[in-house]
């Protein structure tokens, strides 16, 4: 038996995020700027390098495999990596192949998702505003992400929809967009927005809306019923009252969820960072490419995990940005 993946403060690592490309048809402002310079594709794992290492965190005892990015699914032939995992899940050593995305693509590849295995997806929609939607993404449109949404819950997909909470962008929404999830039998999550990326500290502290207020602005009319459930991720449940809806608050600000972490991310370069708001890595395409067995690179993981830290450090409470990494969302992936 392979010894699984536990860090220094005894927490289990089970769950794998990774970056198949930082390259993306938006230009979120919290996520990009305008004019982002991306990464040459040589530097950029392969599919079967991806596989490699994916593979290689399964058999460490991975059980849940996000792939995000950038936008995942602008990535060519994703969807062949997508179907390679897919054999992780007939073997039962992953139980779930996710991913997170903004839906742009969804039309098109929401069936061949489905067929992968995929059961739940997350699409990322700040808010159901046309004219808003497009200075949020610069280069998105609204109604081709809906159009995306419709396929993935017409292909048997379970839609979670990721919503940041933007101060004076999307505040005026919040009973609207818990109104449409809804009705459309989504969940809704809600994340506060993280210092990640150097798009301008005054920006950042202008935008962040803390979930905190955002729970009590939903408490003015309605009644949140806390629950114990998690789904492996970071979030935090509420239930409404009457109609059972669930909704999660990702709060890596106001209350700090690092003691149950259980996650690490890989970046499409393949830098492995144990906590997504600490700059410590560990370089996994090196083992990869020196060797075509898989012993070095699962060396390489196991050494990195020895240094998972304790958490993460942002902290806007002193009406400064600190703990601010200089990676971009879009690098790390989110
Ligand atoms: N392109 C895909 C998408 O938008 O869903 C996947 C990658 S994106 C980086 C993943 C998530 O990170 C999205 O839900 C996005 O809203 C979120 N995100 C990006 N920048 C963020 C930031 N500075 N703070 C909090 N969340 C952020
Ligand atoms: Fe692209 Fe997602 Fe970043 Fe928006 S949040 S720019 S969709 S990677």
């Amino acid at each position: 038996m392979t010894a699984p993946l536990v860090d220094p403060f005894a927490r289990a690592i089970t769950y794998l995020r990774v970056s198949v490309t930082d390259r993306c048809d938006f230009r979120c402002v919290y996520c990009m700027s305008e004019h982002m310079s991306f990464l040459p594709r040589a530097e950029l794992l392969t599919l079967e390098e991806l596989d490699r290492l994916c593979s290689t965190f399964i058999r460490l005892g991975v059980q849940k495999l996000r792939i995000t990015g950038g936008e995942p699914l602008v990535r060519r032939d994703i969807l062949t990596f997508f179907r390679a995992m897919g054999r992780h899940l007939g073997t039962g050593a992953l139980r779930e192949l996710t991913l997170t995305t903004n839906g742009s693509q969804l039309a098109r590849f929401a069936g061949e998702l489905a067929a992968a295995g995929v059961r739940r997806v997350n699409v990322s929609l700040d808010t159901l505003d046309e004219g808003k939607f497009h200075r949020i993404t610069r280069w998105g449109r609204l109604g081709q992400v809906l159009e995306g949404i419709r396929a993935a819950v017409a292909a048997g997909l379970a839609v979670k929809i990721n919503a940041v909470a933007l101060r004076g962008v999307n505040e005026d929404e919040l009973f609207d967009l818990v109104a449409w999830c809804g009705a459309e039998g989504h969940d809704l999550t809600f994340i506060e927005v993280m210092p990640m990326g150097d798009l301008g500290a005054e920006d950042r502290l202008d935008q962040f809306w803390s979930l905190k207020d955002l729970r009590a602005r939903l408490e003015t009319r309605l009644t949140l019923v806390d629950t114990p459930e998690r789904t492996g991720g970071p979030a935090r449940y509420v239930r409404l009252a009457g109609s059972g809806q669930r909704i999660g608050f990702i709060t890596p600000l106001t209350h700090n969820f690092c003691e149950a972490c259980n996650r690490v991310r890989v970046t499409c370069t393949g830098e492995f960072f144990m906590c997504l708001g600490q700059e410590d890595m560990a370089d996994l395409r090196a083992p990869l490419r020196a060797s075509p067995g898989d012993g070095p690179l699962e060396a390489a993981i196991r050494a990195a995990i020895a240094r998972k830290p304790r958490g993460h450090d942002f902290d806007y409470s002193r009406q400064t940005v600190a703990g601010r990494v200089s990676r971009h969302m879009s690098h790390t992936g989110g």
